[in-house]
């Protein structure tokens, strides 16, 4: 292939210190470029409402496990039934981790799920997993915040954009060592479900969905925002498990996210996880989501 581009000189590196700085000519053109969505989400598996709508109409409650402020639990959900975390006592946000429970390797995609997707997530998104496994973990099948919407800051619930809370980046910027983060609440969560040390199976924690946060980026500086949470004890959101899956639940301790996070100073409340299963029959040719069909050749 001809080469695209001229080789720089080693005289040409010496380019003025602020030579980036310079807009070019066509700056405003190269800005009014129109946005297209990077992904036409038309090729993923339909989402069939109204026979999942059918399905949550008879459901029977199966499990139940509370989640106390500032811990972590964890619960199991096999195919085909329904889970949701509930609202309880006050205002409190969630950070679910999600695994095949048959291979806790394959894990909830965050980032993939948010460019298939959007930054906040709502009823008849999906949850992905991670590659080379990628398919549907779970589906969105109500919230009942789904009203909010966006506010005039852009903010909006349950983003796939944060990640969870960690003892690091808390650590960098505080000094203290913090151990009722997100991360480590799961951590330890999975520790007691696995039965093995905290170091082998720490690695297995991965980027959460920030369940009932309100979360956005500034509208001049693009950063991170969080806002207090708006869900009130009853609000829920619930999910269908597309395959048999190990949940993981922290009740973070940054309670409704409204002021702080990785600190004691914020009132925290319990989250509650229930289990259902669905006695009505539109379920009854449901198939669990089948492994990725990618080669996984690599071009080799
Ligand atoms: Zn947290």
């Amino acid at each position: 292939m001809p080469l695209l581009y001229a080789p720089v000189s080693q005289e040409n590196d010496a380019v003025p210190a602020n030579d980036t700085l310079i807009a070019p000519p066509d700056a405003d053109e190269r800005r009014a470029r129109k946005p297209l969505v990077c992904y036409d989400i038309d090729g993923l598996p339909a989402y069939p409402k109204a026979h999942y709508q059918t399905a949550r109409e008879h459901l029977v409650k199966v499990d139940e496990v509370l989640v106390q402020p500032r811990d972590a639990s964890t619960f199991l959900v096999p195919a085909g039934h329904f889970f949701r975390i509930v609202g309880v006592e006050g205002p409190q946000v969630g950070d679910p981790n999600l695994w095949n429970s048959n291979d806790l390797n394959e894990h909830f995609y965050s980032g993939k799920t948010r460019q298939l997707h959007a930054t906040h997530l709502t009823t008849g998104d999906r949850l992905w997993s991670s590659h080379p496994g990628m398919r549907a973990m779970a589906t969105i099948t109500h919230d009942t915040l789904q009203w909010y919407g966006w506010d005039a800051d852009g903010g909006g619930v349950h983003d796939v954009i944060g990640t969870r809370c960690d003892p690091y980046t808390n650590k960098l910027l505080k000094g203290d060592d913090y151990h009722y983060c997100c991360h480590s609440n799961l951590t330890r969560a999975l520790a007691t479900h696995t039965g093995k040390p905290t170091q082998d199976i720490e690695h297995h924690i991965h980027d959460v969905m920030n369940v009932f946060m309100c979360t956005g980026f500034t509208l001049d500086t693009h950063q991170y925002f969080m806002k207090a949470s708006p869900v009130r004890p009853g609000d829920y959101i619930e999910f269908f498990a597309e395959i048999d899956l190990l949940g993981g639940l922290s009740a973070c301790p940054g309670g409704d996210c409204g002021s702080s996070h990785s600190d004691d100073s914020t009132p925290c409340y319990p989250l509650l996880v229930q289990v259902f299963k669905s006695e009505s029959d539109a379920l009854q040719n449901w198939q669990p989501a089948k492994r990725n069909a990618y080669s996984g050749k690599h071009g080799l």
